[in-house]
């Protein structure tokens, strides 16, 4: 859709008439059904829906009214205040730290790599003689968040099963079990370029922070970010279609496969110029394909409470769908009898390419990509009790690869 920005637009909010960025025009005209120059509420949901940021199937459960408030702080290009109740990267970096100082037998802080921005991705990794035995002989398990940066309550579970594991080791007998013979690795915030920058700029910032400088066919792009969830790649050319599946070529995006995964630069869900062309990438397939004792991973994202399994690049069922279906029935019940999440495949969500979840299942690794919280920017309240239902799921995850390890081949 092309229209030509006005020079304003205004949207009221509990009564009071807003003004919208001036950094926001074209977007505000891309919204603006009817050309008025107010944005009302109808067009706005609307367009959330069709840039697929307030899902809306049946049986989801999200807050809309939410959804359109931290909409809202982009749209004014303001700071959403329930900034001041999530951790930062440098906090994410010390409670890391701290918990590598004070378990120090338990757990060792790894770097796995660095972002363009020059920030460490930091890993915990957590086992037993963490820093003294090789813990590689151990089914590894790695838990995940914040690839999408404004996707900010995903960041929360991973830390807190990292904190439940050291703090429960010497009481738990669970906890013990996990720590002394499995390798967690625990990597809260894989973009942390993106998460500062959807902190302190722009809300609503999803890919990370790397300009493109040049698309796939090479034409020069003023374009920043790549969508990691979909620039993940596999070193084996028989699995390339899963990064960029048969007749989506890298010259047009009018071929581009489904609507979720694209070759214009300055779409939300850019796949980047290459595959696994982005250094958050190449840290996390670093560790989860070449380390070689990887047989589990969760990915959290937000929003929509859903527990997501492999495929997403068809609607063909995996191999080995009744364990992910069962095992992701199971996660579900230990999130909550009162308020369960829908289990099903990921492409009956949409169609999707380049995934971390397709990829690290056609290399044998049993994954899930679990869809937190109802917003992308839980109020701080619902901090506490969304991690601690989601890190029992983690728990069960854990336990049922601990048990029969991978995807069978
Ligand atoms: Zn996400």
């Amino acid at each position: 859709m092309t229209s030509i920005p006005r020079s304003s637009y205004s949207f009221t909010e509990q009564g009071r008439v807003q003004s919208v960025h001036p950094d926001r025009l074209s977007e505000a005209a891309s919204i603006d059904a009817n050309q008025d120059g107010a944005l009302q509420e109808d067009e706005i949901a609307a367009y959330l829906e069709r840039t697929d940021s307030m899902h809306d199937h049946e049986g989801h459960t999200i807050d809309k009214e939410r959804v359109l408030t931290e909409f809202k702080f982009h749209l004014r290009k303001e700071v959403n205040p329930e900034v001041a109740g999530y951790p930062s990267y440098e906090d994410v970096a010390a409670d890391l730290a701290r918990l590598e100082r004070t378990y120090p037998y338990l757990a060792e802080r790894v770097s796995l790599g660095k972002t363009h921005e020059g920030r460490d991705i930091w890993a915990l990794k957590i086992s037993k003689g963490a820093r003294c035995e090789d813990t590689k002989s151990r089914t590894g398990i790695v838990l995940t968040g914040c690839h999408h940066a404004r996707e900010w309550m995903s960041v929360q579970p991973p830390l807190k099963v990292a904190h439940e594991l050291l703090e429960g080791y010497a009481t738990s007998p669970e906890m013990k079990r996990r720590v002394d013979n499995a390798e967690i690795w625990v990597v809260p915030l894989v973009n942390p370029d993106g998460y500062e920058y959807s902190r302190n700029e722009d809300n609503w910032w999803r890919k990370n922070r790397q300009p493109v400088g040049q698309d796939a066919c090479g034409e020069a792009t003023d374009a920043i970010g790549t969508d990691l969830n979909r620039n993940y790649a596999s070193p084996d050319p028989q699995h390339a279609a899963l990064y960029r599946p048969e007749g989506d070529t890298p010259c047009s995006t009018s071929d581009d496969f489904g609507w979720a995964t694209s070759d214009y630069p300055h779409s939300d869900t850019f796949r980047g110029r290459t595959p696994a062309s982005e250094p958050e990438t190449q840290a996390m397939l670093g560790l989860e394909l070449n380390r070689g004792n990887i047989k589990g991973v969760i990915d959290h994202h937000g929003y929509g409470e859903m527990v997501l399994y492999p495929w997403g690049h068809t609607d063909q069922p995996a191999p080995g769908q009744e364990r992910l279906n069962e095992v992701g029935n199971r996660m579900n019940r230990a999130i909550g009898e009162n308020e369960p999440f829908r289990v099903m495949q990921s492409s009956d969500l949409y169609p999707t390419s380049g995934t971390s979840d397709d990829i690290l299942y056609a290399h044998g690794i049993f994954n899930y990509t679990l869809e937190i919280g109802r917003s992308f920017q839980p109020p701080v309240s619902q901090i506490g009790p969304i991690s601690e239902s989601v890190a029992r799921a983690n728990m069960v995850f854990i336990d049922e690869v601990m048990a029969n390890g991978g995807v069978a081949r």
